[in-house]
């Protein structure tokens, strides 16, 4: 954790959440997570796997709180004052095995975005691909930390081969992925899917036409195969290196009804898009104390006007 941050971790430990989510203009909260498992993970060479009972845990802080609210409540323009929605990336498997039961159980709705490339186990995240590399080397005595991009892909699957590592041997084994049957579950179990964009490249490498084609050909798999009442997207990894133009473009073609990032607790001036709060940062025991720094962080930006996202 990065000095300052602990300092304002810190700080925040006098006051209470309640004091700190309180004032004008705040966002609503919406906390995003990728997976929740009590196995030893790859990808945790991403981003922290949290447990099944931490996960719990968090669930429960945020119900003491703050209000759940569906994807369509969000959208509808309700007082959205002291609610939250939550959402899960990247499409695991996990969501189907250990998160959607126990959202159930609590009776949390949520909405889960999916890459179309991977459903169905097609194919592999290329970070992930690294991660996957990096637990290979590290079972060897090999501390490695490959953080490849969409671009180095060619790179990453010669050193796969040449180490004997077969994606599609793993893919089988494994199962990373939900399937679209499961997908299918998770609607009828009256969750949310949104649509995460094709393949999750870094948008910031690509150019404006292919971000959206990107978005286009994610949302129209998303339509076909699903009902959406509200369509969905989440940028892959930030929505940093995003233009005017491509927000311009989607509202031109209808393309999502709502759109997100992932700045953290933070306003938007782009309408129908919101920033979402990884809850997966290092360094934090529990989720009232993630909450809490960062909403430390949000009241002291706005004191310097810095509490809005900025992209350009
Ligand atoms: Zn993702």
């Amino acid at each position: 954790m990065k000095i300052l941050s602990r300092l304002i971790s810190l700080a925040s430990r006098s006051f209470s959440i309640a004091q700190l989510v309180d004032g004008e203009e705040m966002p609503v909260l919406l906390p995003f997570y990728h997976l929740v498992s009590d196995q030893e993970h790859p990808f945790q060479y991403n981003y922290r796997v949290l447990s099944a009972s931490r996960f719990r845990e968090d669930l429960d802080f945020l119900l003491e709180h703050f209000e759940p609210i569906s994807l369509e409540e969000l959208h509808s323009g309700m007082n959205l004052k002291n609610s939250f929605h939550l959402s899960f990336d990247d499409g695991l498997r996990e969501c189907f095995e250990i998160i959607a039961p126990i959202l159930k159980e609590k009776g949390v709705p949520a909405t889960f975005f999916v890459n179309p490339a991977f459903v169905d186990n097609h194919d592999l995240f290329h970070r992930y691909k690294a991660a996957v590399l990096n637990q290979f080397f590290a079972k060897k005595g090999v501390i490695s930390d490959l953080q490849n991009t969409y671009a180095d892909l060619m790179s990453l699957d010669q050193m796969a081969e040449d180490v004997g590592l077969n994606w599609q041997e793993y893919l089988e084994k494994e199962n990373p992925y939900m399937t679209l049957e499961q997908l299918f579950q998770l609607e009828r179990d009256g969750f949310s899917i949104g649509a995460h964009s094709w393949d999750h490249p870094e948008f910031w490498l690509l150019d404006e036409e292919r971000q959206l084609d990107e978005i286009r050909e994610s949302m129209e798999w998303l339509v076909a195969n699903f009902s959406p009442k509200i369509k969905a997207f989440a940028f892959p990894f930030t929505d940093f290196g995003v233009s005017r133009f491509v927000f311009d473009a989607i509202r031109r073609e209808r393309l999502c009804d709502l759109t997100f990032g992932t700045a953290g607790v933070k306003l938007e001036k782009e309408s129908r898009h919101y920033q979402r709060l990884s809850m997966e940062a290092e360094g934090y025991k529990s989720a009232r104390s993630l909450l809490k720094a960062e909403y430390l962080s949000y009241q002291l930006k706005r004191l310097v006007d810095q509490h809005v996202a900025k992209r350009e």
